[in-house]
């Protein structure tokens, strides 16, 4: 079970610009988009943040990289490049705590981010 907003999505309670979703993961456009393309990856499972992942879900993360990039593929930026992000607790801005990754491209992107 889970209250937030990210587990509303995936369970269907609320609803999200969907961009592909399975048996394990959801994956949705973010609502306050960073670039042309930022979509949000989450595992079906509340897993609050990274720190809380545990052996037992390491294919679970597999499947969140898989769909990463996956979803560039689909957004037609693989090729130019694209940034997956996850942003893990308070100090790295972490603001929804159901594991999430940040699928960002379709500008240039700056190194090191802010
Ligand atoms: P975080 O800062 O890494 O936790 O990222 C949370 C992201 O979720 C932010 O980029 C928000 O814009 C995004 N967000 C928050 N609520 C929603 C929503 O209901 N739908 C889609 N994106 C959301």
């Amino acid at each position: 079970m889970s209250d937030t907003i990210f587990g509303k999505i995936a369970n269907g309670e609320v609803s999200a610009d969907l961009v592909y979703e399975d048996e394990h993961v959801v994956a949705f456009r973010d609502l306050n988009p960073q670039a042309p393309v930022h979509v949000l990856v989450i595992p079906r499972k509340p897993i609050p943040t990274l720190s809380a992942a545990g052996t037992e879900d390491a294919e679970l993360l597999g499947r969140l990289m898989l769909t990463a990039a996956k979803v560039a593929e689909q957004e037609g930026i693989a090729e130019q490049g694209y940034r997956t992000v996850i942003n893990c607790n308070a100090g790295a801005g972490q603001t929804v705590y159901h594991l999430h990754l940040h699928v960002i491209g379709g500008r240039p992107l700056q190194w090191p981010p802010g």
